[in-house]
């Protein structure tokens, strides 16, 4: 951020353009520092109806204020008995009863004493008439006339009898305090008569963004802007954690405004959640007005972690202030850290239990010295375990928490770990589903039709974006089931079956249409032929290009057109065919090449060049699998088929068809 900052009113700290994290602490003991200035604690008490005490904590032991069952109680269908009548029955000498004048149904109190030598019919849940001591069940019993029974079977005292009390006795704990209610626990609240429970104070939490950046979801984006995504899912990760969520939405930066803004969370709160601006360049001035917000202030800022360092904690007035940095990623990280385990406490749970499993490092890993550091990891069968794969995005990355079956921790005192490491990953979701099928390498919209057909028949499938190189390398390592590629071989002209080693055999995919991509409208491109445009394009200095990464397919197509002209723009080498459309529908870059489909949904010109192979390399092991089967299925059916014409792929057959190789 460039943008000047009104010098501070409070306090004589100048802020200069740039001040560094001079104190980092460790993650151990900025959380001790932290926790060491807040209570800790529940915050209060309230009374719930029962109804509404699902999910919450419970703030005081209960006992039982009567019986359950209030009364001793037939447990089936049957006849109130006497025990010793019955001593010596059995299958040759049957015991002969009386059947008394009444029947007890449920919900009825009998008055006939079951005297020697009678019974009394009785449903399940009547209450036990005086004299009977144990229930013969209907089963065991043949009528014998109107008013008599035989009874082939002894019956031991108390049998089928469920006696008062006996299920929870008045003053017995029904629920201990901190117990968090469920349906289950309501159930049992409801069986003992209680209609209203005691719980703790949901910690209010004040959940504000921060950015001029910053647009609601459902609002449109404005040139430059995002989308706010802390905002929701720190209020959601809040009320997953027993705080009740107060948005406040997105602040600009602006001293005053943040500082009004701030000061009415922290008044109508028990926590202010902020995120964003807390680096310590120019224009990051959040922490500048939490510092100011009450005592004792800012407790730690900059912290050795990995997401995360730019943490900021602070505590005001006894209440826990915390700027989260402002990448996703790192705010989730720093959250769960540190936050959690502040809130679970105010809020009366106990600490969030983690689930978490033993893999081993799928690859190298590189980690920071000095940084406890969190990377996230997906995880996947193979013959000697559970594989970890670390997800290698940056902090800026929102896709990778869909992807992440959980995370490893790296010490701040290692710099790496190698390949075959045993680690923990801590899971995100303690029920955490392994996919049928593993997809590693090259990403394609048109992939996802087929993966919905998979979903549909019930197959479970990840996609890890390698990139064409990165999934061959895990096919031939056995650590994905299929890597989709798109790599075109130089030499021979052709795409990808120059690549596939021995063990890997090729399944084809679709074609992509490459071409130029221009804003339409570029007199520069439009209705030229691919000669011209480029000729044009390098012939204006002013005409900027965007290339794409070494490595691409796409990049040998753009050498080829340059050859050894170095264009403005040539070193901007995005990685996707996305970004490439973008740069050039935004006025970054003039021209590029991408793919139709994606030409097409930025609202680009397009002149084709042609067409790119986009294919699955299987390890032949795995061609008899059923998920592999299942995907090769997928990839020839009707309506992927036709999916995949209607983005503007040719698939493989279609083409093949034509005659086309
Ligand atoms: P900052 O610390 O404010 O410079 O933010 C660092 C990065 O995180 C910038 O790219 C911001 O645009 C991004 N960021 C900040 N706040 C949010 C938010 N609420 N949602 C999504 N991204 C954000
Ligand atoms: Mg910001």
């Amino acid at each position: 951020m460039s943008r000047a900052i009104r010098p501070t009113t409070i306090g004589a700290e100048k802020a200069p353009a740039q001040e560094q994290f001079l104190n980092v602490l460790s993650r151990e003991e900025a959380a001790r520092r932290f926790q060491s200035h807040l209570p800790m604690r529940p915050l209060g008490e309230e009374m719930a109806s029962l109804g509404a005490s699902l999910g919450r904590v419970l703030a005081q032991t209960l006992r039982s204020p009567i019986d359950a069952p209030p009364f001793d109680r037939s447990l089936v269908d049957g006849f109130a008995v006497r025990a010793a009548d019955l001593a010596a029955a059995s299958e040759g000498a049957p015991a002969r009863l009386a059947l008394n004048g009444e029947t007890i149904p449920c919900g009825v109190a009998p008055t006939l004493e079951v005297a020697p030598g009678t019974a009394t019919p009785i449903a399940t849940g009547g209450p036990l008439p005086r004299g009977a001591d144990a229930v013969c069940m209907i089963e065991n019993a043949d009528p014998d006339g109107a008013d008599r029974i035989l009874v082939r079977r002894a019956l031991a005292p108390g049998q089928n009898v469920g006696f008062a009390g006996g299920d929870i006795a008045q003053g017995e704990t029904l629920l201990r305090r901190g117990a968090t209610i469920g349906s289950r626990e309501i159930g049992m609240l409801a069986a003992c008569g209680v209609a209203a429970v005691p719980i703790y104070r949901r910690p209010r939490v004040a959940v504000l963004s921060t950015g001029d950046e910053l647009v609601q979801p459902g609002e449109p984006l404005r040139p430059a802007a995002i989308y706010d995504s802390n905002g929701p899912i720190v209020a959601a990760a809040v009320r997953e954690n027993g705080g009740e969520a107060i948005v406040f939405g997105a602040i600009r930066d602006e001293e005053e405004a943040l500082e009004a803004a701030l000061r009415s969370a922290l008044a109508s709160s028990d926590m202010v959640i902020l995120s964003g601006g807390t680096s310590k360049s120019a224009g990051d001035l959040n922490h500048r007005v939490v510092a100011r917000l009450g005592a004792p202030g800012i407790i730690a800022h900059g912290v050795a972690l990995k997401p995360g360092k730019p943490l900021c904690l602070a505590v005001a007035d006894g209440k826990p202030v915390v700027i989260l940095p402002g990448f996703p990623t790192s705010a989730m990280f720093t959250f769960h850290d540190f936050v959690v385990p502040v809130l679970r406490a105010m809020s009366g749970l106990s600490p969030r239990g983690e689930a978490s499993v033993e893999a081993t490092t799928a690859v190298r890993i590189l980690s920071d010295l000095g940084r406890t550091e969190f990377v996230m990891t997906a995880l996947t069968r193979s013959d000697d375990g559970l594989k970890a794969f670390p997800l290698a995005k940056g902090s800026g990355s929102i896709s990778a928490f869909a992807q992440a079956d959980g995370f490893l921790k790296i010490d701040a005192l290692a710099d790496h770990l190698n390949e075959g490491t045993r680690v923990e990953v801590t899971l995100f979701d303690p029920e955490v589903k392994l996919p049928d099928l593993v997809i590693m390498g090259s990403h394609c919209v048109g992939l996802e039709l087929v993966v919905d057909a998979l979903a549909d028949a019930g197959l479970a499938t990840r996609v890890v974006a390698l990139g064409s190189m990165g999934g061959l390398a895990a096919a031939r390592r056995g650590e994905c089931d299929i890597a989709p590629i798109h790599l075109m071989d130089p030499k021979t002209e052709s795409y990808n079956a120059p690549f596939l080693t021995p063990e890997l055999a090729l399944v084809e995919g679709w074609r992509r249409m490459q071409g130029l991509v221009f804003r339409i409208g570029d007199a520069r491109f439009e209705g030229r032929s691919v000669g011209e445009a480029v000729e044009a394009a390098l012939n204006d200095p002013a005409c900027h290009m965007v290339n794409r990464n070494s490595g691409a397919g796409t990049r040998i197509i753009l050498d080829r057109l340059i050859g050894g002209a170095r264009p403005d723009g040539y070193w901007n080498q995005p990685k996707s065919h996305n970004a490439v459309a973008a740069a050039i529908a935004q006025g970054r870059a003039d021209w590029g090449v991408a793919i139709l489909p994606v030409a097409r949904a930025y609202g680009l010109g397009f002149l084709p060049i042609g067409e790119e192979h986009y294919d699955f390399a299987v390890a032949r092991a795995r061609l008899d699998a059923e998920p592999v089967r299942a995907f090769i299925e997928a990839l020839r059916r009707d309506d992927v088929l036709r999916g995949l014409r209607d983005i503007g792929f040719t698939p493989a057959a279609d083409a093949a068809r034509a005659g086309v190789r």
